[in-house]
Parts: C-alpha cells; sequence; structure tokens
C-alpha cells in the first residue's frame, strides 16, 4: 500500500491491552502511527502509541468518531459498537476485519450456525433463550448429558462456559441466550492462526497445543510445535484454511480446535484478532502473528511462517492473594535462564490471575523448553 511508504499513515486500534500494545510495538517498526480506544487511559497500549483516545468501544458515538480521525481500523477485542464500525465502513473506511464478520464471530450462537451451514466439524447445538427454557429441556431429557453451556456473548477465558454433568448440576447453568453443545471427550486443544490478506493469500501459522489451568480455565502453556501429527496438522490446517476461504476474511483469525479420542478434529470457537496463542510467534517464527496481521489488512505479501525454533509460552499471571501495585519477584534470576523471553504488559495493578505478562521459551526442544518453563513459573511471580 503505497500510503504506508509516502505519507503519516493513521492505524486505529479498537482496545489498548497487551495485544494492542504488541500490535502498536510492530506497527511502528514501519512508521506507522497508532491510534488507540480504550476506556483506560493507563492502559498497556497507551504509552506506546502515537496517541490515546479515552472511550467506552461499546458505545456508538465513540466508536464511530474514533473511527473518523483513523485511515484503517482494526481491533484486538470482539465486544465493539458493530453498527458504528458498519456506519464507517458504508462512508468508506477501511474496517479489518470487516464489521459482518466481527458480528457473526462474537456471538458463539451465529458462529455455530456458519460452521453448520458451510459443514466445518464443530461439536452439535442447541441454542436457548435463557435458564430456564434449558432447565425444561433437560427435564423432558430433550439435551443430552452431559452438556457444555456457552453464553451467545461475552464470555472469554472459560467465563460464561459451564459444563453440566447430571440434571442435579442445573443450579450452575448460567442465565441467557446460549449455545448448548455435546460435551467432547478432548485428547488435545489446538489452535491454528490463519491470515489472509486483501487480494485473498492465505498462511496459516504451525498448530500449537493449549495446555490449560483446569480450575481457572486460562492457557497454561503453549506448545508450539504441536505434537499432532503430519496427517493431523493437514487437516486442522485445511479447516483453517477453509473458513477464511468460505468467509472472504481479511485479518487474522485464532481457529481453537479439539482433537477427540478417536482423534476427529472438531471447531472450537474462532476470533478475528491477534491470540494468546499466537505471543510465541514474536520470537519462535519468522514473521509474527502482530507483523502478518498488519500485511493483511494493508493487503502486503504475508509473511514467512516457518518455525525458527521450538518454543513453549506461559502466561505471567497474578499471584492469588495478591491484590494493588504491582511488584514482580524473580525477575533476573529467570532473565538468567537461556532463550527465556519475557514480556511484562505494563498492567499497573495486579490480582489473582490477571494475565501481567507472558514468557516463550525459546529451546532446541520442546521438552527442554517445557522443564525450562516449569522453572521460570516457579522463580518468576507477581505480587503486591
Ligand atoms: P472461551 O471463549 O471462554 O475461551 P471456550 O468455548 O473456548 O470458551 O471454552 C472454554 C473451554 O471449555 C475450552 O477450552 C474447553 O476446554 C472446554 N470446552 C468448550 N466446549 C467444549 C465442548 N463442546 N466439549 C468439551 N469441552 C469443551
Amino acid at each position: 500500500m503505497e500510503q504506508l511508504v509516502i505519507s503519516d499513515f493513521n492505524l486505529g486500534i479498537i482496545a489498548g491491552g497487551q495485544l494492542g500494545k504488541i500490535l502498536a510495538l510492530t506497527a511502528s517498526n514501519w512508521n506507522i502511527n497508532t491510534f488507540i480506544l480504550d476506556p483506560d487511559d493507563q492502559c498497556p497500549a497507551s504509552s506506546c502509541a502515537t496517541a490515546f483516545f479515552k472511550g467506552n468501544y461499546l458505545d456508538f458515538d465513540d466508536v464511530y468518531n474514533f473511527g473518523k480521525k483513523v485511515d484503517l481500523l482494526t481491533f484486538e477485542i470482539e465486544n465493539i459498537n458493530i453498527a458504528a464500525l458498519k456506519k464507517l465502513k458504508a462512508e468508506g473506511l477501511k474496517v479489518y476485519p470487516e464489521p459482518e464478520i466481527l458480528e457473526l464471530m462474537k456471538d458463539k450462537g451465529l458462529q455455530k450456525q456458519f460452521y453448520l451451514s458451510q459443514n466445518i466439524p464443530s461439536p452439535h447445538f442447541q441454542l436457548f433463550f435463557s435458564k430456564a427454557e434449558i432447565c425444561e429441556a433437560m427435564e423432558s431429557d430433550k439435551i443430552q448429558l452431559p452438556f457444555v453451556q456457552k453464553l451467545r456473548t461475552g464470555g472469554y477465558d472459560g467465563q460464561g462456559v459451564v459444563v453440566i454433568k447430571n440434571k442435579n448440576e442445573y443450579i450452575k447453568l448460567l442465565d441467557g441466550p446460549s449455545v448448548v453443545e455435546h460435551c467432547v471427550k478432548i485428547k488435545k486443544e489446538i489452535s491454528i492462526i490463519v491470515a489472509r490478506n486483501i487480494q485473498g493469500e492465505i498462511k496459516c501459522f504451525p498448530p500449537v497445543e493449549m495446555l490449560f489451568n483446569t480450575s481457572e480455565n486460562i492457557v497454561e502453556k503453549i506448545i508450539c510445535p504441536a505434537s499432532t501429527s503430519e496427517s493431523m496438522n493437514t487437516v486442522a490446517t485445511e479447516l483453517a484454511n477453509r473458513i477464511v476461504s468460505d468467509l472472504n476474511f481479511v485479518g487474522l483469525l485464532a481457529v481453537e480446535m479439539f482433537i477427540d479420542e478417536q482423534n476427529k478434529i472438531w471447531v472450537n470457537e474462532v476470533a478475528p484478532r491477534p491470540h494468546n496463542s499466537g505471543h510465541h510467534t514474536i520470537e519462535s517464527v519468522i514473521t509474527s502473528q502482530y507483523e502478518q496481521l498488519l500485511r493483511a489488512v494493508f493487503n502486503l505479501p504475508l509473511g514467512s511462517t516457518n518455525l525458527k525454533t521450538a518454543s513453549v509460552m506461559i502466561n505471567l499471571l497474578g499471584e492469588p492473594g495478591f491484590e494493588g501495585k504491582v511488584k514482580y519477584e524473580g525477575l533476573s534470576k529467570a532473565m538468567s535462564i537461556e532463550g527465556v523471553k519475557i514480556h511484562l504488559y505494563g498492567k499497573k495493578t495486579t490480582k489473582a490471575f490477571r494475565k501481567m505478562g507472558h514468557i516463550t521459551v525459546l529451546a532446541n526442544t520442546i521438552e527442554e523448553a517445557k522443564s525450562k518453563a516449569d522453572l521460570v513459573n516457579q522463580i518468576l511471580k507477581v505480587k503486591s
């Protein structure tokens, strides 16, 4: 895109969390100005961007007025006022990924209907309006137990998801429009980040394996490459390709999948933005997910997604029992380990399990990276 090299180009990023911060830092390598919209003027990206605008991304006027200041608009969260994005697009602003796609993806019910219509394997589902309606269906055996209930909108990091094993567990049900899904016997959870640029070039990052802290439902480790067979990687990559092609998607899409006990691959959900499961790409892949997003939305050739080295990414979470002004413990000891790359997001305050940073451990083998990551987990603590 010529504008990029001949003049000031203002890229708008909605939300200034860690993903927005790293995207802004990456954009500055290409001399792109970054404008951030976030309700918190202390948010991680505020100090790295060219300009910061305080505002609520669910408010029509805040999003619309912000969009009027920029040459191209992207985002790092899903919960955005879609009407404002659509109006900006109608008035000629480039918004990538496009508002209609974000609208589909921010609603897990619409996502599921899309997979069904395109024959993309995804766990069997039913849609419900309320908790009462689900209870009624359970009473009359219209739902097979166990099942997973997911609120259609607003959930993240497992908030808004419950597993119901038997009828007595109805008290755990969440209220609100929901997807009720068949409970998959999961052997592995993997993620593939795929990019598609405006002219339709597609590139997938290698599949990663996601290990969760099951009590908090937060990713504990991202392992790259995943310990999956070549043939499974091919199937998973083809699915990610199909989703972005079917949607004429432009931008970066994280596709989360399950591998069940029969080695069948199911698409769980997608996120149209940089993703936690792609942090490792900063150091371990030739092109980072952030650079790839910029290449996609500026219609530049997509970068190589070949691996440079094996890696394990761990989230640096707020230590339970500590809340308030942040203090890092064990930083220098952790940094003394070869291959340990520490990212601190700059959040001013910590609380239990808050994502305060991440660490990517590079090593010759996954085993070595894993044991170093375990060591870093023991050494490095976020306290107050
Ligand atoms: P979120 O958007 O909050 O991350 P997910 O839909 O990814 O929610 O669900 C969170 C976790 O719940 C998944 O990572 C997986 O471990 C589990 N889960 C979700 N759907 C199913 C399912 N159909 N069967 C079994 N486990 C599931």
